[in-house]
């Protein structure tokens, strides 16, 4: 194999074959930069730093009010814990609903797979501690007043003001929970899912009443609740700007439009989508939207696809694998259907590279972030690699561009094709050995995965395996 032609790898082909080299890569290479989305000077740690330290200055101003003075009785002690655990269940809502504003600092330091992992563990956390407010709450002040926990919880519900819209509010977050452990989870629709959780709103806003009513921070102190509602607002504020005006902004300013669909295999299309300005629509290749098609059937439905060709100026595309409802549908989008992007997201980006040479290792339709990275990338010839895996001939798609950039940039592209445990492809390609065969400076390279979350753990201990640091490994996962 020469580092100028491609080296193709693929049962029924006869061992290795070079592609021949095109003149010019077609009209999906850049062909005008487009600026780069904003770069934020901010780093994960700051952000954690800024939220630990919030959350010592709130333990601080309950020290303040007075929270270790009870301690002296159990009761005291009791409704200590039931304070504390509001607070802090309270302040990880918020930091809940920071995540889901999506705002571009937080993805560009944490990247969407730490952000969906840490939504996912502070949701159980802060609905633990909720529970666990209430449940100290009623047993602290029952052994207080000395009556049943029972009297004291209907005391509670019926006696103070919001009292019963924060119980309903707690049932909300609790329900919430329970819909996103795994095994529920799977048995639910994404939109099921998605609509429950839309209910967070309602149940942080019912809930809001009640702490500003009864709870001890809010009514003694007015330091401490121009700082409450200064946190809440200030979370709303970042929802308003980056879930709906930014994106809006967006999408008027481009006016984006599908301009055609291209069939690339079976139950796979490309959608190609102009606008105006698209040379001043900041992204990189890598990178991904949330895409919402304006038709009567579903548009109030978006769907997270990556940009599956580098940004040129000229067009957006997506390439979409049929594999539920609504990527079943888009599969014959009509022509001129208008189309809204909130993002770009994501950090499987050139700007997390730390080598000059490059390995893409692609499962299935996970080639479409990598088929953009592989021709936006900067690379010299030899750079560039792509290791490109999938089950059956016909599920390989791209492979005409992904020849002809390989051979225009001097790139390699390895197909690994057919199922594991055949004849074909006794054992695992990607399997530490055979992968290092392959890319004998592996741990030398930057690399970049993305493809099935099972293909994606095992690429991952192989990497480790080859001592391939940490750092060097940048991944995108497919899933919320
Ligand atoms: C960051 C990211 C980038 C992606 N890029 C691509 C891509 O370039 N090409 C591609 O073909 N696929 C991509 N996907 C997967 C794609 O978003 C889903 O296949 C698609 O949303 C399925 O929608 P559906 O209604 O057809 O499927 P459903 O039948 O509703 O569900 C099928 C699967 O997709 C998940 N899913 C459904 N809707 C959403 C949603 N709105 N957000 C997240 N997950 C959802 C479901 O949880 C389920 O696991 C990407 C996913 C993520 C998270």
């Amino acid at each position: 194999m020469t580092s100028q032609s491609p080296a193709i790898h693929a049962p029924g082909m006869t061992g290795t074959q070079s592609a021949t080299p095109a003149a010019s890569v077609d009209a999906t290479s850049p062909a005008r930069r487009v600026p780069l989305p904003r770069v934020w000077p901010v780093r994960a740690s700051d952000i954690v730093a800024l939220l630990v330290g919030n959350a010592v200055l709130i333990v601080l101003m309950w020290i303040r009010h007075g929270g270790l003075d009870q301690l002296s009785t159990s009761a005291g002690m009791v409704t200590a814990a039931g304070q504390l655990t509001a607070l802090l269940g309270t302040y990880l809502v918020l930091v809940e609903l920071l995540l889901m504003s999506r705002s571009p600092w937080a993805d560009q330091a944490f990247g969407t797979d730490r952000i969906t992992a840490a939504h996912r563990w502070i949701g159980f956390g802060a609905t633990w501690l909720i529970v666990a407010h209430v449940v100290l709450t009623t047993v602290g002040w029952s052994m207080g007043d000395g009556s049943s926990v029972v009297a004291e919880a209907w005391t509670l519900l019926t006696a103070y003001p919001f009292v019963f819209w924060a119980a309903v509010a707690l049932l909300m977050f609790v329900f919430l929970a329970a819909s996103s452990i795994r095994a529920a989870r799977r048995r639910m629709s994404y939109e099921s899912w998605f609509s429950i959780h839309l209910y967070a709103y309602l149940a942080v806003a019912l809930a809001f009443a009640h702490q500003l009513l009864v709870g001890r921070d809010f009514v003694d102190d007015p330091v401490a609740r121009i700082y409450w509602m200064g946190l809440y607002m200030a979370v709303v504020a970042l929802i308003l700007v980056f879930r709906f005006g930014q994106p809006m902004a967006l999408s008027l300013r481009h006016r984006l439009r599908v301009e055609r669909v291209e069939r690339e295999g079976p139950g796979v299309v490309s959608i190609y989508v102009t606008g105006r300005d698209l040379d001043r629509l900041p992204v990189r290749a890598g990178q991904w939207f949330q895409w919402r098609f304006l038709r009567r059937d579903g548009w109030w439905r978006a769907h997270p696809f990556s940009i599956s060709a580098a940004p040129n100026g000229k067009f957006l595309r997506l390439t979409v694998k049929d594999l539920g409802d609504d990527s079943h549908r888009f599969q014959d989008l009509r022509v001129g259907t208008p189309v809204y992007i909130e993002g770009p997201y994501g950090i499987m980006t050139g700007a997390r590279r730390t080598r000059q040479r490059v390995l893409l290792v692609a499962g299935g339709i996970g080639i479409a972030p990598l088929r953009a990275l592989f021709a936006g990338l900067s690379a010299g010839p030899g750079d560039l690699t792509l290791v490109y895996r999938a089950s059956r001939p016909e599920d390989v798609v791209f492979r005409d561009e992904l020849d002809r950039i390989a051979a225009a940039r001097g790139a390699s592209v390895h197909y690994l094709v057919g199922r594991r445990g055949t004849p074909a492809m006794p054992d695992d390609p990607l399997a530490p050995e055979p992968l290092g065969r392959l890319v004998p400076d592996i741990a030398d390279r930057d690399v970049y995965v993305c493809g099935p979350i099972p293909m994606m753990d095992r690429v991952e201990k192989t990497l480790r395996a080859l001592g391939v640091p940490g750092g060097q490994v940048h991944l995108e996962r497919f899933a919320f």
